[in-house]
């Protein structure tokens, strides 16, 4: 069964941080010069190809930042679009300095598009959502709300979700259920870009091939508080879908990858060596029994087929032990090879005046 669990937070009067209801930081540019101020929330939005939804994009934005009313800056990461896009957004940032592009080489994909806009981001919290207008930025303040509750990651939910059946809605739902049971991360809608997160929660999350989708899951990794708010959808107006239904496939293999990294990254042995003594084990209870067989009963063993599966399951057993041990290795040089700690830490206490 799959329901709607909330992952509680901490109680918001343990943070160190202020809070991102709080009023914008101001501090002093590197030149030591005039007070710049740090923006409160910084909206990420990779684009690929959308030059149709630009300009409305662009004027729906500019409406919701006044609506919601805090410091607000926009980075757009063009994906290495092959139309008019980039055009279009840089006379954009040429008169408006809340907005920041990045403009990629070649298209790197959406996951790329997304770390190279936190890598960019000031703001407490980091927004991110879709450049097709199927999200809507008016959906901000809910999602804001719940970060001012004090959760970590607020997932948008398309409840309503305005795309076909078939082919986008069913694969997403089971998708959804399993990406849910396996990381233990229960939301309706991982699919959904438009979510926010504090961005020192990001910091920790580190982003491959196409895991945006389970952003979600990886900082609850971390230590990430988690919930989901229903959030409006529109079907897409300009230009069309990046995707199709072959990204199914990916989504499993990345939630095996997701699923073994969150578990037993940093003990591989677990995994592999479970397996190998099971596989090993068999095997030898099947060798053991021939043997009876042959030397207790006098039978000939030589043309059994249990024979074969006795040595194969052996010999797998001490490949999957040697695979683990490797693991163990490779985990070592991971972690020591870059001095990282194999834990997160919120917050460290103590009352010493002098270091
Ligand atoms: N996108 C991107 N790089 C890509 C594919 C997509 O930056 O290689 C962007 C795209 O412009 C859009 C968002 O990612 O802003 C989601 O893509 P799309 O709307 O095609 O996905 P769907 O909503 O159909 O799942
Ligand atoms: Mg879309």
């Amino acid at each position: 069964m799959i329901g709607y669990q909330e992952n509680r937070p901490m109680a918001t009067t343990t943070r160190t941080r202020s809070s991102a209801a709080s009023s914008p930081v101001i501090e002093p540019d590197e030149a030591g010069g005039p007070l710049a101020v740090t923006p409160t929330i910084s909206i990420v939005i990779p684009l690929y190809n959308e030059e149709g939804s630009i300009p409305s994009l662009w004027e729906q934005l500019d409406k919701a930042i006044a609506h919601y009313g805090k410091p607000a800056e926009v980075i757009i990461v063009d994906d290495g679009s092959k139309d008019r896009s980039f055009e279009l957004l840089k006379a954009i940032a040429a008169e408006d300095p809340r907005l920041t592009d990045i403009q990629f080489r070649r298209n790197f994909g959406q996951t790329a598009a997304f770390a190279a806009g936190f890598a960019q981001a000031k703001g407490d919290v980091v927004i991110t959502m879709d450049a097709d207008l199927q999200n809507d930025p008016m959906d901000i303040p809910l999602l804001m709300a719940k970060v001012d509750e004090g959760y970590d990651i607020v997932s948008g939910w398309r409840k309503d979700r305005q795309d076909r059946y078939l082919d986008r809605k069913l694969p997403s739902m089971l998708a959804n259920r399993m990406i849910s049971n396996v990381t233990d991360v229960q939301l309706h809608d991982y699919g959904c870009s438009l979510k926010a997160y504090r961005r020192e929660v990001l910091q920790h999350v580190h982003l491959y091939g196409e895991l945006h989708r389970f952003i979600p899951a990886l900082a609850s990794q971390v230590g990430g508080s988690v919930t989901e708010v229903p959030v409006n959808h529109r079907a897409r107006q300009y230009g069309k879908s990046k995707y199709n239904i072959s990204r199914t496939i990916r989504v499993m293999l990345d939630l095996i990858n997701v699923w073994f990294l969150g578990t037993y990254s940093t003990r591989p042995i677990h995994v592999f060596g479970t397996l190998g003594l099971i596989s090993a084990g068999v095997g030898i209870l099947f060798g053991l029994y021939l043997t009876f067989v042959k030397l207790a009963l006098g039978e000939s063993i030589g043309n059994r087929p249990l024979l074969l599966l006795a040595v194969l399951l052996v010999v797998i057993g001490v490949q999957l032990i040697t695979m683990g041990l490797l693991g163990e290795m490779i985990t070592r040089t991971y972690y020591e090879s870059q001095d990282k700690p194999i834990y997160v830490v919120r917050e460290i206490v103590n009352n010493r005046k002098h270091s």
